[in-house]
């Protein structure tokens, strides 16, 4: 029996578009078709595939705008984050692109014959894909999983498909042949549970929370299938006294209600040390309040609304500590909420220990170095992080201490196409991006040939 979705957009509750969900049998049909597919694209020559790829980042490029639009209509994300977002995919295909011709194996000394060894690609990859980065977290998956010969089905989350969909289009308009790239809008239960037990998937990559990944990677022990997992966060955003303190407050809003909050990476946790709480608080109160949350399709926006009625009731339930202060947001249709900044009364309540996913942060102080790091690592998760502080040795020892995949010094900005990204503890499984990403998308062989 097959199912639709009714796609709304969050900042006006209008429906968007209905899109038909892949049923079982349409899934597993769809899955035999990229594992026929991948017997040809592996076989492709590297420079071909290179080409493929850089012409699909192209075609990506030329249709930026639309995408961008999608994006904003389908997830309200503002109009500045959208453009990045499609830029990001054009960008990390043409980052992968350039792998094809450099899948260097190595040849290691041995008596009597000559070893070297290859990476061969897996086959079928699974991505399965959550509603908060639709686009980028797609292509930090498809592109270097093509890249290394693989054939990929694709499962963009329910709320989020349209800019899936619209890829899975660009790519056959760049030539990548059918079946290499697949998208398959549908239920997680059906759809990306079928990715983790179909035989013919090899791998699966999952980004969403850390329970769905849980369930996952017991799923996929049953065929001892290769997993990454990008899971939640709840990270720290460290304040140091000897900080450019108007500095450290002045992007402090941004790397926590960007997206509305919705980002693995937001620093939700802001720890201040404890001379510098008044001086921080005043800069950053200026911050939040003027911090736009607005109509996303504006170029001055920074903020729209949260993704769904359900998200928003969610959010809403953590606010029940005491407020320090709160921003602004639009009234009438759309879910919209908006910044607002909590003083937890100690370490163990909900809104300093759990991932909110939503426009809320929580502050306290702290004393000193020790206690900060503490503090940062007392949580299950470890993805991301900021210091702010103007003594070298102490960023170095606070980045060296701090349980985490992606830490900021004097920034906020911890992702790059071109370098590592992925968590610590429950905050994931292995990495993505970066120039090593290629070795979870492939599996090396050793081969002796003999002199004899
Ligand atoms: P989610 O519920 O875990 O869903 C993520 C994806 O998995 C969706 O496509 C979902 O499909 C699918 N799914 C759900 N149940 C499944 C199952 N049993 N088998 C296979 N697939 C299944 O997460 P979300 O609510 O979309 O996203 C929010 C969470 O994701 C947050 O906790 C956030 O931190 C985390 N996240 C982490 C990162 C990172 O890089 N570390 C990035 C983004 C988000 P449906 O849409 O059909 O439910
Ligand atoms: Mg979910």
């Amino acid at each position: 029996m097959s199912t639709s979705y009714d796609v709304i957009n969050p900042a006006t509750e209008q429906i968007v578009k209905n899109v038909a969900h892949l049923d079982l049998a349409a899934t597993n049909d769809v899955i035999e078709k990229a594992a026929q597919a991948f017997q040809t694209w592996r076989q492709v020559a590297p420079g071909e595939r290179a080409r493929l790829l850089r012409s699909f980042s192209q075609v990506v490029t030329d249709h930026r705008e639309e995408l961008a639009q999608l994006e904003i209509t389908n997830s309200g994300h503002t109009r500045a984050n959208a453009m990045w977002e499609a830029d990001n995919v054009a960008n990390t295909l043409m980052y992968y692109a350039a792998a094809p011709e450099r899948l260097f194996g190595r040849q290691i000394p041995v008596a009597g014959g000559v070893d070297v060894t290859f990476k061969e690609p897996l086959g079928v990859v699974g991505v399965i894909v959550p509603w908060n980065f639709p686009m980028p977290i797609a292509s930090w998956g498809f592109a270097p999983a093509l890249a290394a010969g693989n054939t990929v089905v694709l499962k963009p989350a329910e709320y989020t498909p349209l800019t899936a969909i619209r890829l899975g289009e660009l790519a056959l308009i760049a030539g990548i042949p059918q079946g290499v790239f697949n998208v398959l809008p549908g239920k997680g239960s059906v759809v990306g549970n079928r990715f983790v037990t179909h035989p013919l998937v090899r791998k699966v990559v999952f980004t969403g929370s850390t329970s769905v990944g849980k369930q996952i990677m017991i799923g996929c022990a049953d065929q001892v299938k290769r997993l990454t997992l990008e899971l939640g966060g709840k990270s720290s955003n460290i304040i140091f006294a000897d900080a450019d303190i108007e500095k450290a407050a002045a992007g402090a809003p941004g790397a926590v209600f960007d997206n509305a909050g919705q980002d693995c990476c937001a620093r939700s946790r802001i720890l201040v040390q404890r001379s510098a709480f008044d001086r921080f608080m005043e800069s950053f109160e200026i911050a939040v309040k003027a911090f736009r949350v607005e109509d996303p399709n504006l170029d001055t926006a920074q903020m729209g609304p949260v993704i769904s009625k359900r998200q928003f009731d969610l959010v809403e339930s953590y606010v029940d500590e005491p407020v320090a202060f709160k921003g602004s947001a639009p009234s009438g249709p759309g879910y919209w909420m908006a910044p607002t900044v909590l003083l937890p009364k100690n370490t163990q309540s909900r809104s300093w220990r759990e991932e909110i996913f939503g426009p809320v942060v929580s502050v306290m102080v702290f004393e000193d170095e020790a206690q900060a790091i503490a503090m940062a690592n007392d949580s299950e998760y470890g993805l991301s992080g900021s210091i702010w502080t103007r003594d070298v040795g102490r960023a170095l020892r606070v980045s060296r201490g701090i349980d985490t995949g992606a830490l900021s010094i004097n920034s906020n900005s911890s992702v790059r196409f071109w370098t590592p990204f992925g968590g610590f503890k429950q905050s994931g499984l292995g990495r993505e991006l970066g120039p090593d990403a290629l070795d979870s998308f492939t599996e090396v062989k050793n081969v002796f040939i003999s002199n004899d």
